[in-house]
């Protein structure tokens, strides 16, 4: 059991957003931008168990980095000026490009007054699921199953196993350990009805998360009418692309929630956001994919900074993800101060493949 469980969490515990809010000193010691990625932007909650805590900032934390955006001379662009940048091969200034995945309420009630405050544009990728309410938001579903219960029953191998999760501690390496073995899994398909499995025995509602935490239309349109905010679209069913086999089917995710995000907001969508976002989520396949539709950008969650040359790799763009686990201010002082020293070497400038 402990060798399975081992096994579980190294294959899967590379996390999905594994830097930290110090590697934003990049953008001031090398490439011509760089472009951040967010998910949850509201008031921190109290639970000790909150294994998702690395998608999610303070209002204050954020404010903060928007004000230090604003002090540094960088400029804060939208998906269409810094695809503009890459074509007209204008670099004379570093960008930031700011980017919310998934479209959460709290990005409309907290993170967009503080933009239209500082007048940042940014982009909001949406799985068109979860307006429409049939998302499902499996990490999010797995922590609540993890967090009402003190033993957990799992089908492993055709065989049940049970993991006791009591303490705090007992449920952060439980979901760790089944976050791991869901993400090491060959498809989507696999991962979910391994999660409705635990939400129907464990009476978790797998769908009522995207009705809590997810805009709806009318709110996505609200936000859409600024001329700050830039939709995005994020596939469909918010599956890693990378692991639908067929072609067929991964060009309709993208395909289709552009045209979704189209009828509902009469704006076709041109920069799109891979779900998850990291090499099992988004490969070669899916950037030529993308380029054939027509997406003038689409971002990935590979870490890292752009470079001229990704203006032949605009559907492989690679972003810095602003970890809530790495909030705390001396985290931004490195990032300010440090930047002077701070040159990563070795740095492999476009990773495409
Ligand atoms: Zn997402």
């Amino acid at each position: 059991m402990a060798d399975l469980k081992k096994t579980i969490i190294r294959s899967g515990l590379e996390t999905l957003y594994f830097s930290g809010l110090h590697h934003l000193m990049r953008p001031l010691v090398g490439g011509v931008g760089v472009i951040l990625t967010l998910h949850h932007v509201r008031p921190a909650r109290r639970d000790a168990f909150q294994p998702n805590r690395l998608l999610e900032v303070t209002p204050v934390f954020f404010e903060r980095l928007l004000r230090r955006l604003k002090r540094s001379g960088l400029d804060v662009v939208s998906p269409d000026e810094m695809h503009r940048r890459f074509i007209t091969g204008e670099f004379k200034r570093r960008f930031v490009c700011l980017t919310f995945d998934d479209g959460y309420k709290d990005i409309k009630q907290w993170a967009w007054p503080l933009l239209r405050k500082y007048e940042m544009p940014f982009a909001v990728y949406i799985a068109t699921s979860f307006p429409d309410r049939l998302g499902e938001l499996w990490w999010i579903a797995l922590e609540a199953v993890i967090a009402q219960n003190s033993r957990i029953g799992l089908l492993i191998d055709g065989k049940e196993q049970f993991f006791d999760s009591r303490t705090v501690k007992e449920k952060r390496e439980l979901y760790d350990a089944i976050y791991g073995y869901l993400r090491s899994m060959k498809t989507e398909d696999q991962l979910r009805s391994v999660v409705r499995d635990l939400c129907a025995c464990y009476k978790v509602d797998v769908v009522s998360f995207c009705r809590e935490l997810c805009m709806d239309w009318q709110e996505i349109g609200e936000m859409a009418a600024d001329p700050l905010v830039t939709i995005g679209a994020h596939t469909v069913n918010h599956k890693m692309l990378k692991k639908v086999p067929d072609d067929g089917a991964a060009r309709a995710e993208m395909e289709m929630s552009r045209s979704v995000i189209e009828a509902a907001l009469g704006k076709r969508p041109e920069h799109l956001a891979y779900p998850v976002g990291d090499p099992t989520s988004a490969g070669p396949r899916e950037f030529r994919i993308a380029a054939e539709l027509g997406f003038k950008t689409a971002v990935t969650t590979r870490p890292g900074v752009l470079f001229k040359a990704h203006r032949d790799h605009l559907t492989a763009l690679p972003r810095i993800s602003v970890n809530g686990e790495f909030q705390q201010q001396r985290y931004l002082k490195v990032l300010m101060s440090g930047a002077g020293t701070a040159f990563w070497n070795g740095f492999r400038r476009v990773n495409a493949a």
